[in-house]
């Protein structure tokens, strides 16, 4: 009979202990997810929504000391408030689209053929679907701009091809891209155009420096009576997309100058002039969206370090559960001290029996207050809540992890150009306002180059577009390995690049950029046999305190022309230029 009840004692004492370590690692588990919850959800939210930010605020301060259920209700609130926040996202999204449509229906006024009124009806129609997160911004910003391009096009002249027309007639040097003539075959083109190639040798042969220089304005501009005719809508369209622009501080110049130029009244020359202006400020808005993003995510990861840290010391709920086990264990421990106690004072059976079932009802009622108590009820709703909690913020996590890589990679997509790998033009138009500020608020000198292959056509013409193509990889390459760490070289467009040389002046800048010409023109190129020789032109100026961006680039721009006219291969700085 001792035997007996001695057995389903202990079976029943084992049977709690092992209920304990389980309900031990239960909590173990929901702390777990609390801690992991409450760092996606900070991952997912900082600086984004203020009343988010506050919510989350307000958690942490419970999470130093208030009951569980206040804990609880405060994760509830702080659960609304992300929804509240992606429902005022998701409007900013179609808000935008609708802007958009706006614009694109303000192009049906030109009066355009079918199929591309059609296809601009149908884009302002899909508008709210296309534009429906960050993601899609540049794809949807990309054909905006074709249609718009089109449709002024094909509201100027269906036959001439407008914008070629336009960016043909914008310079003395025409920036357009010219019409390959067939790839000639006479050289062989598989010829080897590397680093190895280029021995530091002066080159025979060959010499393309003599064909004449296109210096000429290209003169194919329409008629300005043409441009009148439509003049006005278009400046309505225009000023329609320039109006629902909100600039940030690297463009607000940039918009305010368009503003300005729309509002005079375009001829061909400004038109040309402000539709690139208006890509690059789109461009502009488009990385800056992308750059707050990832700043909010950078923050995240403090944000995420002092919660884990507050939740440690605050968790209270665990503590409360510790204790509760600890009461348990020792009250069983007692009660089996009691009945070892029992066992071996007892002579008889009958009271034996009597103290044993005693202490084992003083064990079960420990056992079932254990279980039944509040605190099991109360942290049993807690895991079904967290789970719920952690789902949805395991969702947001991956959302945005996701969102943050292909950000990224968006990002260097469009700060980077594919043939050259160097930063193109958007990436300059950041760099040079990063630049600028630095050089107004230190006045520290800043140099400024503008640099292009002399008879870059020829290349294409005798040699192909392809061995063209090489030609640009490499002399990038040699440009960009050949700068400082703290220099910046972008290509700019075609076979022109950028250069900005912080902390040097304009003299010293060329002393630089010279040594990088003499290396170019006395590298050897070679295709097949014929020794090839590659020439660069530098126009060279610094920043002045009466500089805006756009004037001392147009000053390295100009001397960069005067190089030209002197001969090529050389370096030519800016002649106003008083530090020079
Ligand atoms: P200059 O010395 O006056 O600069 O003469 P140029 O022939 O270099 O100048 P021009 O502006 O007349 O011609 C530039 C050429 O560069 C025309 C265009 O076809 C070519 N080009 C522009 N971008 C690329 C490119 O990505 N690849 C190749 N292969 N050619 C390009
Ligand atoms: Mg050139
Ligand atoms: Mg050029």
């Amino acid at each position: 009979m001792v035997e007996t009840a001695g057995g389903s004692y202990k079976e029943k004492y084992l049977q709690a202990l092992a209920d304990q370590e389980r309900q031990e690692k239960q909590f173990q588990f929901q702390l777990e997810m609390l801690r992991k919850a409450l760092n996606h959800l900070a991952a997912a939210a900082q600086g984004l929504d203020k009343t988010l930010d506050a919510e989350l605020l307000l958690l942490k301060d419970r999470m130093r000391g208030a009951s569980g259920h206040q804990v609880v209700d405060q994760f509830e609130r702080v659960q609304k408030a992300v929804i509240q926040f992606e429902r005022l996202r998701d409007s900013e999204h179609s808000t935008a689209a609708g802007k958009m449509r706006a614009m694109l229906e303000g192009l049906l006024v030109l009066q355009l053929p079918d199929d591309l009124a059609r296809k601009v009806q149908s884009a302002a129609r899909a508008m709210e679907q296309s534009l429906h997160n960050y993601r899609s911004y540049p794809l949807v910003l990309g054909e905006v701009t074709l249609l718009q391009q089109a449709a002024l096009e094909a509201a100027m002249n269906p036959k001439a091809g407008f914008w070629q027309r336009l960016r043909g007639g914008r310079t003395v040097q025409s920036r357009a891209e010219s019409v390959e003539t067939p790839e000639l075959q006479r050289k062989s083109v598989s010829a080897e155009l590397t680093d190895e190639n280029l021995q530091l040798a002066p080159a025979g042969g060959a010499d393309l420096n003599t064909v004449p220089a296109p210096l000429k304005p290209a003169n194919h501009l329409l008629a300005e009576d043409d441009f009148d005719k439509v003049a006005e809508r278009i400046c309505r369209t225009l000023r329609n997309l320039v109006e629902s622009i909100e600039p940030n501080d690297i463009v607000r110049h940039k918009v305010d100058i368009v503003r300005a130029r729309i509002q005079r009244g375009l001829d061909w020359f400004a038109l040309a002039v402000t539709l690139d202006d208006l890509r690059d400020i789109l461009m502009q808005r488009y990385l800056d969206v992308d750059r707050e993003f990832s700043q909010y995510l950078l923050q995240v990861n403090a944000e995420l370090r002092s919660i884990s840290d507050v939740l440690g010391i605050a968790l209270e709920q665990e503590n409360q559960v510790q204790q509760a086990a600890q009461t348990l264990s020792k009250k069983v421990g007692d009660e089996v001290e009691k009945i070892h106690a029992s066992l071996a004072a007892s002579t008889e059976i009958q009271s034996l029996k009597q103290a044993v079932t005693n202490h084992l009802d003083v064990i079960h009622k420990a056992l079932a207050e254990f279980h039944s108590g509040h605190l099991r009820a109360e942290n049993a709703n807690l895991s079904d809540q967290l789970q719920a909690l952690l789902a949805k913020v395991e969702s947001i996590e991956s959302e945005s992890s996701k969102t943050k890589e292909l950000l990224e990679e968006e990002r260097y997509r469009a700060t980077h150009d594919s043939l050259t790998g160097l930063p193109n033009r958007e990436a300059y138009n950041e760099r040079v306002y990063q630049e600028y500020r630095r050089f107004t608020r230190y006045s520290r000198p800043l140099g400024i180059a503008v640099c292009d292959i002399d008879h870059f056509k020829k290349i294409n013409d005798n040699f192909g577009h392809q061995t063209g193509d090489r030609v640009l990889k490499l002399i990038a390459r040699l440009i960009s390995t050949r700068l400082r760490k703290v220099d910046f070289v972008a290509r700019y467009g075609g076979e022109e690049f950028v250069i900005l040389l912080p902390e040097t002046s304009a003299s010293q800048s060329r002393s630089v950029l010279d040594k990088i010409r003499a290396a170019v023109a006395k590298a050897a190129f070679r295709f097949g046999d014929d020794p090839v020789k590659i020439t660069l032109s530098f126009g060279i100026s610094a920043f002045r305190s009466d500089d805006t961006i756009e004037t001392a680039f147009q000053r390295a721009d100009k001397a960069l022309y005067q190089a030209k006219a002197d001969g090529r291969n050389r370096c030519v700085v800016d002649t106003d230029d008083a530090e020079a």
